[in-house]
């Protein structure tokens, strides 16, 4: 028996199961599909929250933690898997932010590292930059990180690791409480039982545990993303203006999101998103018309209130846990959220006060913003 199941394979749960099985902790995953299939395939990997001040400080403590730790997991993992996640330091530039004041208030309040660059100085750093725009927000520090690549690199990790076994095609119906203080995982085929079992399912944990009387909200939101095949050197930063943004990829392919669709667990991809994308990249750089789109997906992400995941054990239950409901961050916050889970799991102290991301701490309110 493992000393701990997993159920769903996506960033949050392969990279829980590295963390524990590095601290010789057994592990037993459990995904409905294939392992790393769904958001967090699907997502940008910006290695930051688009627009950061806007979010609460419970995001802030994970981001910056998390944000800290990447290049060093992204080499970790490039190390002993062969597979380089491909971590790029690229930094995001901001065209006419909204917020200004609010942008320096948060940045010295965090200690975040920003500069203001006349709209000349943004577009010697970025020529084919051609919106027109009057200053820039230039952050030196944030990068991104090829998520596909990480989420295959996790995988095969844990696919060598003696102390890890991972059961795909294997959806998960719903829990038990054994009088032993195990919980008893159901399953199509028979029930799993475990000393401690972590509910990492992204935006189907609402769906998932509301039969077990939880009151978490999590809701899939649609997103939509494009990719342009590779043009290397055409931006070498994160490029973000109202809402949408262009990542580059260090092979040179060009990540273009995303839109906000509140349509269920729809994931089906529209000739009007595609459109919208489409318009917001050839806004800002023009040269994108001569280069081809190579996909077109959307993935659905574990929207909660505020975007503040749950994490902690969940109420009325012995040895059953929560880490879901990371909304727009999953990708940044996943390295910090799965610490605290790790740090909860085995009783070390927590790198961050873990009382924010409590199932049963109430949220500001019931909206996603
Ligand atoms: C378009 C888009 C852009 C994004 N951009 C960014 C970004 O730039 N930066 C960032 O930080 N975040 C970004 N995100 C958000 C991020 O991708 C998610 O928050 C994160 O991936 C959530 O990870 P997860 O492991 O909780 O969910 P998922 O990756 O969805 O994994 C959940 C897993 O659980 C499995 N599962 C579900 N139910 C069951 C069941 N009953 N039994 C067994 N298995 C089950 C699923 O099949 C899935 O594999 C983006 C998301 C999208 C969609």
């Amino acid at each position: 028996m493992a000393d701990v199941v997993i159920v769903g394979g996506g960033v949050i749960g392969l990279l829980l199961a590295k963390d524990l099985v590095q601290r010789s902790v057994s592990v037993r995953i459990i995904e409905q599909g294939d392992v790393g299939r769904e958001a967090s395939w699907a997502g940008g990997g910006i290695v930051s929250p688009l627009y950061p001040w806007n979010y609460s400080a419970p995001i802030t403590a994970l981001a910056s933690w998390a944000q800290q730790a990447y290049p060093q997991l992204a080499a970790e993992l490039s190390a002993l898997t062969g597979i380089d996640p491909e971590f790029n330091p690229c930094g995001l530039l901001m065209p006419d932010p909204p917020n200004r004041a609010e942008i320096a208030h948060w940045a010295d309040r965090n200690q975040k590292q920003f500069g203001i660059l006349s709209r000349h100085a943004a577009v010697e750093q970025e020529p084919a930059l051609q919106l027109p725009f009057e200053e820039a927000v230039w952050w030196p520090h944030i990068g991104n990180i090829r998520n596909p690549r990480l989420l295959r690199s996790l995988q095969a990790y844990l696919e060598a690791a003696p102390n890890c076994s991972i059961q795909t095609r294997c959806p998960v119906q719903g829990f038990e409480q054994r009088a032993n203080g195990r919980v008893g995982v159901i399953t199509d085929g028979k029930t799993i039982e475990a000393p401690k079992v972590v509910v990492c399912t992204g935006a189907w944990s609402g769906q998932l545990l509301a039969p077990l009387g939880c009151t978490m909200l999590v809701d899939p939101v649609k997103g939509q993303m494009l990719v342009f095949e590779p043009r290397p050197g055409l931006i070498n930063s994160i490029i973000l203006h109202e809402g949408r943004y262009l990542i580059p990829r260090r092979d040179g392919r060009i990540v273009v999101g995303s839109t906000l669709e509140f349509t269920g667990f729809d994931k089906s991809t529209s000739g009007d998103a595609r459109s919208a994308l489409l318009e917001k990249a050839y806004q800002l750089v023009p040269a994108l018309q001569s280069v081809s789109v190579e996909a077109h997906w959307a993935g659905l992400r574990p929207g909660a209130p505020h975007g503040i995941p749950y994490i902690g054990e969940l109420p009325g239950w012995e040895n059953l846990y929560v880490n879901a409901g990371h909304f727009r961050n999953g990708l940044v916050l996943a390295p910090a959220s799965v610490r605290l889970m790790t740090n909860l799991l085995l009783g070390e102290t927590p790198i961050v006060d873990p009382r924010p991301y409590h199932p049963q701490t109430p949220r500001p309110s019931a909206e996603m913003f």
